[in-house]
């Protein structure tokens, strides 16, 4: 898709949100053909033979085999919350339509919660997204660079090194026609050769074909069989004004509008994994904004219970 019909495509708008959304009942069909697309599995012994009991509000499936009972809600993002599922979709809703990031203090005002609960929510949501990002594989031509998040500009290298400043390789993929395909910001404890190389092993196909600025532990992306491209900048050959980085840099430009417009001083220490996993989860699915919310709903329903407790420790 050309550049322009991506930025102009269609998202989907808040009243077509609301006609698919707009009540619990709604939700609920949407969430259980999320996680039983084909009908109800038991989770326990994989039957399909079930019956429906209500407890109070909560739609309960009993498998006729084991009678274990399992609600909607059980083992997926949703367990144990007792918010509408109208406000989940709401926040999920905010969280892949836009352009930018949405904060913690936004979704408060929005959806009309408290702050904590805004931020669990936000939390949930996004550690679904980082999950589900995990796995991606970058196979075409790739530029890759050094970034930092946190401290004066995120995204950026000025103050290389400071404190509070997490360190992240950023890689886009681009296509035959030199057009974006998909990013990765991936978090790591330094710039050295043994943290690229693991990067690499996990994150490139061996057919990839590797654009770097030529940092030295850059050159250990070749331990994953790719193709190692490196193009030398210095003080009078700046990446900024050479076009082989004209994508990372763009794309990182973007992500510190992303970033630093809406955020003031998150642990980036702690959750700088989450943070980026959110810009990176909706670059990737920006070909297709209608089906964002659907899939994300997919991946809700199939993540599995993460308690507030373990969202606060270190990623
Ligand atoms: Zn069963």
């Amino acid at each position: 898709m050309a550049i322009n019909r991506i930025q102009f495509q269609p998202g989907l708008s808040l009243n077509e949100f609301l006609n698919k959304y707009g009540t619990e009942p709604q939700c609920e069909a949407a969430l259980e053909k999320a996680r039983w697309p084909r009908g109800f599995i038991c989770p326990g012994c994989h039957s399909t033979r079930h019956c429906v009991v209500w407890h109070g509000r909560a739609k309960t499936f009993q498998c006729s085999c084991c009678r274990r009972q399992i609600t909607l809600r059980a083992g997926t993002i949703f367990h144990g919350s007792k918010l509408p599922l109208t406000t989940w979709f709401q926040a999920i809703y905010f969280l892949t339509q836009g352009k930018n990031n949405t904060s913690a203090l936004e979704l408060m005002r929005l959806l009309g919660v408290c702050y904590r609960t805004a931020w669990r929510l936000k939390h949930k949501i996004m550690q679904t997204m980082h999950e589900r990002e995990e796995t991606t594989v970058l196979a075409q031509r790739v530029e890759i660079d050094d970034a930092y998040l946190g401290g004066e500009r995120s995204g950026g290298k000025v103050g290389r090194g400071s404190e509070n400043k997490i360190p992240f390789i950023a890689a886009v993929e681009t296509n035959a026609d030199g057009h974006p395909l998909r990013v990765l910001f991936s978090p790591i404890q330094g710039f050295s050769g043994n943290e690229i190389e693991a990067w690499a092993k996990r994150s490139l196909a061996p057919t990839a074909s590797i654009i770097s600025d030529g940092l030295a532990c850059f050159r250990s992306v070749e331990s994953a069989g790719c193709l190692h491209l490196p193009e030398i900048v210095g003080p009078n050959r700046k990446s900024t004004d050479m076009g082989c980085f004209h994508w990372v840099n763009t794309i990182l430009g973007n992500l510190k509008t992303a970033i630093d417009g809406t955020y003031h001083g998150f642990k980036f220490e702690k959750y700088a994994h989450r943070y980026l996993a959110e810009v990176q989860y909706r670059f990737n699915r920006r070909f297709d904004l209608q089906s964002i919310l659907p899939r994300l709903l997919h991946a809700a329903a199939n993540t599995g219970k993460r308690p507030e407790t373990c969202l606060r420790m270190a990623g």
